[in-house]
Parts: C-alpha cells; sequence; structure tokens
C-alpha cells in the first residue's frame, strides 16, 4: 500500500525540517567553535550528523512506501547567538518544536489510517524523549556552572 499524498507531502516537509535542524546545529557548531568552545562545537557537530541520519531514514521509509523524495528551499539559519546559554536554550527550544512535529505526523498517519508510518514515527516520538532531555540538561548546566566550571563543561562534552 502507497502512501496517501497529504502523508507523502508531510513526511517530505519533515526530511526538509530534519535537515534545516542539521543546519541549525552546524551553524551552532561553528559559532562555538569561533569562540574557543571546542567541546561544545564537537557535540553540536555530532547532533548535526544526528540530524541528517533522521532525514536520511525518513526518506528511506518515504521511497520504501512508493514516495518520491521532494527536498524543500534551505531556509537561512541564524548565525550568531548572543553568548552559549542563549544557544542551548535555542537547542531546548528547537527540540521541543520538533516534538511537536514528528506529534502531528503521528496524528496524520493515524488520521489517515496508515498504521506502518504511526509505527515509524512513534520511534522518533520515543527519540524526542532523549533529544529533550539532553539538551535541557546541557542547557542547565551551562545556566549553574557555565561562569564558574566553563572549561570542565566544555571537555566534558567532548566526550560525545
Ligand atoms: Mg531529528
Amino acid at each position: 500500500m502507497n502512501l496517501t499524498k497529504k502523508l507523502e507531502k508531510a513526511i517530505n516537509q519533515q526530511i526538509t525540517a530534519e535537515f534545516w535542524s542539521s543546519r541549525l546545529y552546524t551553524a551552532m557548531s561553528f559559532y562555538c567553535e569561533k569562540d574557543g568552545l571546542d567541546g561544545f562545537a564537537h557535540w553540536l557537530r555530532k547532533q548535526a550528523e544526528e540530524e541528517n541520519e533522521h532525514a536520511y531514514k525518513m526518506a528511506s521509509y518515504l521511497i520504501k512506501r512508493g514516495g518520491t523524495v521532494v527536498l524543500g528551499k534551505a531556509e537561512d539559519t541564524p548565525s550568531t547567538w548572543k553568548d552559549l546559554a542563549d544557544v542551548f536554550k535555542a537547542v531546548y527550544a528547537h527540540e521541543c518544536k520538533v516534538s511537536k512535529m514528528i506529534d502531528q505526523l503521528v496524528t496524520l498517519a493515524e488520521a489517515e489510517k496508515d498504521k506502518a508510518t504511526e509505527l515509524f514515527f512513534w520511534d522518533f516520538v520515543r527519540e524526542q524523549i532523549e533529544e529533550e532531555e539532553t539538551a535541557g540538561a546541557i542547557a542547565e548546566r551551562i545556566a549553574k556552572f557555565g561562569k564558574t566550571h566553563l572549561y570542565e563543561l566544555n571537555q566534558q562534552m567532548m566526550n560525545r
């Protein structure tokens, strides 16, 4: 059974959004690198790679279900932030936004009575719990210890 046109369009929008997330985290990584925060730059680069993988995974699924991948326009990303705390507040906010988008895809799959697509995106619903938790925890650590222990925090981020 092929995907409905509605679902095909929505998944394509999500693929475009995942690539944009990757671009956003890449831009943040460069911001941190310029600021000498190589650990945070490393973490964000890994995060960017993960978003690319999400896009590829969704694209493969779309193709498997008879769809055609249509990449949307690559919108500009911001290139600067107020400071490191601001970067990770933005990461957390972005992950919360992505969670909502994924939830909407599950809701649409339900409405289209497409169980396989529902199941496929439930994995991402679960994944978003981790994404929000991790980003939130880093933002909190920066808020609490960013002024006194920035060096150590930066080193820790290298472990990803
Ligand atoms: Mg993602």
